[in-house]
């Protein structure tokens, strides 16, 4: 029996020919008749209309250092206010994240916040941005569109974690309201989109294209390296080239580890050396921002001057260790810009992550 669902109306669906209603969010398009709920689980049909059903509750708020986004070009140092909802609209066998990605219970979203109160928040714990993270934020588009707005009423910015997973006109209105994002690109072949996520790599290819040609949104880029799935030097090259080719060499990109978890725990953890190949690959194809991540290499995830090989930004995992950046992120020593956003000195939040209720201040630093 289908269990009849409410929440706060959601945008960007049409009634198809068949009575069934179409949702028009991502390129799922899931035709749901009254009462069921999308892959996302999160929409849902309920009376005639789309409905997001957990606008205004989240799985939970941590202050986190920036990096841990991973943004590394974005106000380094700095703390941002994170939070997501549950549910997701891939189906990665390998999520990192999955208790809160594939949560079907309700009883993890016991956090409830309003858009103002999540933006007061940031102000009182001193977080210079919000960050949509640990599900993909494109499902509960109506709630984050709110909570960026009111965050950007108080001068904080705005940061979405995502799959980059979501149709063009919904994509639109989602980014306007952001100021950074994170795009994972997991892998660069339509048989592991397919195979392991059950999406497809085009429509992520297409956001990547429209944040770089059609939005001022300073955005990075995260490939997790699954040993045996996506980690050989032919798909690492195409992947570089093309970052290279239609976004530019500004673009940062991170190569993570993998570790085994949810359905596949039969692949071993990524070894460092691969991290270092891949960022060794990336950096030939011409990028100049290429970062190892969830491993201690302080060389690979430091940021070095393209003009002169300066080390701008030291940093050991989400610790910065050194800084050679004038206050609008020139070159200390020869004076090029470093693409990204700098906002006078660097934050001193370090590696530290805080759990908080968006009512009260911060209580376990
Ligand atoms: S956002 Fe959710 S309901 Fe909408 S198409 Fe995507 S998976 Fe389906």
């Amino acid at each position: 029996m289908i269990e009849p669902v409410a929440g706060t109306l959601g945008r960007y669906w049409h009634l198809l020919e068949d009575g069934r209603i179409q949702c028009d969010v991502c390129p799922r398009y899931c035709k749901l008749h009254e009462n069921q709920r999308g892959l996302c689980f999160v929409r849902a049909r309920h009376n005639d209309a789309i409905v997001l059903t957990t606008y205004g509750r989240s799985s939970g708020f941590c202050i986190d250092p920036i990096e841990k986004k991973p943004l590394n070009h974005f106000m380094p140092g700095t703390a941002v206010l994170s939070f997501g909802t549950a549910g997701c609209n891939l189906t990665c066998k390998f999520c990192q994240n999955w208790d809160i990605s594939k949560a079907r219970a309700f009883d993890r979203l016991q956090n409830q916040a309003s858009p103002e109160a999540i933006a007061e928040a940031a102000v009182r714990s001193g977080c210079r941005s919000v960050a949509f993270t640990y599900n993909d934020p494109v499902i509960f588009l109506e709630y984050a569109v709110d909570v960026a707005q009111a965050c950007r009423e108080r001068g904080i910015k705005t940061v979405a974690v995502s799959a980059g997973y979501i149709c063009e006109e919904p994509r639109a209105e989602f980014f306007r309201h952001m100021d950074a994002a994170n795009i994972d690109l997991k892998g660069f072949t339509e048989h592991f989109y397919k195979g392991l996520c059950s999406a497809q790599l085009g429509p992520v290819l297409d956001t990547l294209t429209y944040l770089k040609h059609q939005t001022n949104v300073w955005f990075e880029i995260t490939t997790l390296l699954i040993p045996g799935e996506n980690d050989s030097p032919a798909e690492i090259e195409a992947l570089s080239r093309w970052v290279m080719e239609r976004l530019g060499p500004d673009v940062p990109l991170h190569f993570t580890a993998f570790h085994p978890d949810w359905k596949m725990l039969d692949k071993p953890a990524t070894p460092p050396s691969t991290l270092r190949m891949a960022r060794g690959i990336a950096q030939e194809a011409g990028l100049r921002y290429v970062f190892t991540g969830n491993t201690h290499d302080e060389a690979g995830q430091s940021t070095y001057c393209h003009g002169c090989g300066e080390r701008l930004i030291g940093r050991d995992w989400y610790d910065l260790t050194a800084w050679s950046l004038t206050s609008d992120g020139h070159c200390d020593k020869c004076s090029t810009r470093c693409a990204g956003v700098f906002d006078g000195a660097p934050g001193s939040w370090g590696r530290r992550r805080t759990r908080m209720t968006v009512q009260e201040q911060a209580v376990n630093a």
